[in-house]
Parts: C-alpha cells; sequence; structure tokens
C-alpha cells in the first residue's frame, strides 16, 4: 500500500527530523505558528544569490508539522528562490484542490493530509514560514 509507505515516510522525519537545529549567521530567518493545532517553528535560510544554499528549523509541533518541515529543508538545498516558491504552490495546490500538480518528489507522502483538512496547515506551516522568510519578512507567520 503506497499510503502506508508514505505514513512510514512522516513518521521517519517526525522522529528524526532533518536540517534540525540552529544555523550560524543564516541570511534570512522567519517564525511561523499554528494556533490550531500548536505547532510552531524556526526557520533559517543560508541565501547564495538566488540559491537557497542551506536550510534549518527549529521548533516544536505534531509530527506532521516537523516532518513537512524536515522535507522541505532537504528538498529546498540548491533550489533558486523561484523554483522555492513554485514548490510551495504545487504542495499547497496538492493539498486543497484535485487538481494535478505535477512532479513534486518526496513532497508527495504529504497528499493524504488533504483528507484531513485540520492538518492541512500543519503541512503547509512550514512553507508558509519559508514564504516569508524569502521575502525577507521579519514578521511572525500565523496560519490564522
Ligand atoms: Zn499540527
Amino acid at each position: 500500500m503506497i499510503d502506508d509507505l508514505y505514513q512510514e515516510v512522516i513518521l521517519d522525519h517526525s522522529k528524526r527530523p532533518r536540517n534540525f537545529g540552529p544555523m550560524e549567521s543564516p541570511s534570512a530567518t522567519a517564525e511561523g505558528f499554528n494556533p490550531l493545532c500548536g505547532d510552531r517553528l524556526t526557520l533559517e535560510l543560508k541565501l547564495d544569490g538566488n540559491i537557497v544554499a542551506d536550510a534549518r528549523f527549529k521548533g516544536a509541533g505534531c509530527a506532521i508539522s516537523v516532518a513537512s518541515a524536515s522535507l522541505m529543508t532537504e528538498t529546498l538545498k540548491g533550489k533558486t528562490k523561484a523554483e522555492a516558491e513554485q514548490l510551495f504552490e504545487k504542495f499547497h495546490r496538492m493539498l486543497t484542490t484535485d487538481s494535478a500538480v505535477g512532479e513534486i518528489g518526496k513532497l508527495a507522502v504529504f497528499s493524504g493530509v488533504k483528507e484531513f483538512p485540520a492538518r492541512v496547515k500543519c503541512a503547509t506551516l512550514a512553507w508558509h514560514t519559508l514564504h516569508a522568510a524569502l521575502q525577507n519578512s521579519h514578521e511572525k507567520v500565523s496560519t490564522e
């Protein structure tokens, strides 16, 4: 069952999040909060011109929010800012509509979250925070 495989990946990333912990001298940072669930994270980026050279996060939240941040930071490295924003758009579309989104790689493991609308904000929190960091906003992001 593909759903079981997806759940395994999410569980693995929530228990052993990748790119977790502080970064030395980040070039962009943003904080995100999802009051519905209590998920909180701080995202730090190292930008090399237009390229996301490194991404790390800190914080605490439910399994889906942590796994999403973990997989997002993995996916982002080496992407341009524009590619990162495109991925956010695809990811959001995958979770909120039935339209085909095309190639989304490992992020497809979150496709089942669409069936649980209350959890969509858990899965997209990291991405909303990324959007704020890329805009170089230092405002706190809330999904509400
Ligand atoms: Zn959550």
